[in-house]
């Protein structure tokens, strides 16, 4: 398992290791989340977004809202409608939060060295994998944050930039076929038919290109523990948390090769130790190891996590299929 460089999960860095000024915006985002959710009927889907297996079962319920497990592949997925999905999206207190000056600073501040830590990696692994990377084509998913459309657009590796479903910027579609790197950054966990992605991104992508993204694996260890009291997960905001079984099986499904699956993410225990009383009532084992275990059985822990593909937090690169 290759795993490039180590960093912490970005969501949880930010606010638990931070300070008050992140903790207040996510505060204000997480307030503007559960009025969507209590004034938003849900709609069960029941059909895996992944796998395509009809095999959910329901996990647990967050604000009210229910999220989904698929029996055949471990992938959550949260029971909204789709165009529940866009209006929250498109609320305008919402927007205007994440387009201030100030959550777009303090974003900037608190996030640069993850976001430098990404594009040399990106730079890396599209040498290693495109041969060369000058001049680039990247089109980037989702991106919310000026600092970082900032800092890939004089990457040394980007040639040419265009956004696509981003608060910051109309969207650009770029020529079928043109492009190097799709980049997906802490976007697919928003989609409710992730298909659609991966199919734009398909014909996007010239016969080499490669798709980048990372996910909130919804076998993550947080995950999985925390449930409906993760105080991170957001219904609508999370709707998508696929298993690392599920992704393969998406992209495969889609036209994709995996190349890469790696898991950075070196929080999933610490974000468990801080919401230690919000575990399941019956969790004794957890319970036990959180109170007993020594540092370094813990620090041990996080980093069999990571080594095998199990933290929450993961960076994947595939690559069209060649076509016969
Ligand atoms: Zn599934």
């Amino acid at each position: 398992m290759l795993t490039a460089f180590s960093y912490y999960d970005p969501e949880e860095e930010n606010r638990i290791q931070q300070g008050m000024k992140n903790t207040a915006f996510f505060e204000r985002e997480r307030e503007i989340a559960h009025g969507f959710a209590a004034s938003h009927q849900g709609l069960w889907r029941g059909t895996c977004p992944a796998c395509g297996q009809e095999a959910a079962w329901p996990i647990f319920e967050r604000d009210g809202v229910a999220y989904e497990r698929c029996r055949e592949c471990g992938s959550l997925f949260a029971a909204v409608k789709d165009a529940d999905v866009v209006a929250y999206f498109a609320q305008e207190d919402l927007r205007a939060l994440r387009c201030s000056d100030e959550y777009q600073e303090n974003s900037t501040e608190s996030r640069s060295r993850r976001w430098d830590d990404i594009l040399a990696w990106l730079g890396f692994r599209a040498f290693r994998y495109l041969g060369h990377n000058e001049g680039l084509s990247v089109v980037d998913y989702g991106n919310r944050w000026q600092g970082f459309v900032g800092r890939i657009r004089s990457a040394n590796f980007c040639g040419s930039y265009f956004t696509r479903d981003s608060l910051l910027a109309g969207d650009e579609r770029p020529a079928a076929g043109s492009v190097d790197i799709v980049l997906a950054m802490n976007y697919l966990e928003r989609l409710t038919q992730p298909e659609q992605f991966f199919a734009e991104a398909e014909e996007l992508l010239s016969a080499k290109g490669l798709l980048v993204f990372s996910i909130k694996a919804g076998n993550g260890f947080d995950i999985l523990k925390l449930r409906g009291n993760n105080p991170n997960l957001l219904p609508y905001e999370h709707n998508f948390l696929p298993s690392r079984v599920g992704i393969e099986k998406l992209l495969e499904r889609m036209g994709f090769e995996l190349l890469e699956y790696t898991t950075p993410g070196t929080f999933d225990l610490n974000y468990v130790i801080s919401n230690e009383d919000k575990l399941g009532e019956h969790d004794y084992f957890t319970r036990y190891f959180l109170d007993h275990a020594t540092p370094n059985a813990k620090a041990e822990f996080q980093r069999f996590l990571q080594r095998s593909g199990m933290s929450s937090y993961a960076q994947l690169i595939a690559r069209k299929k060649v076509r016969p």
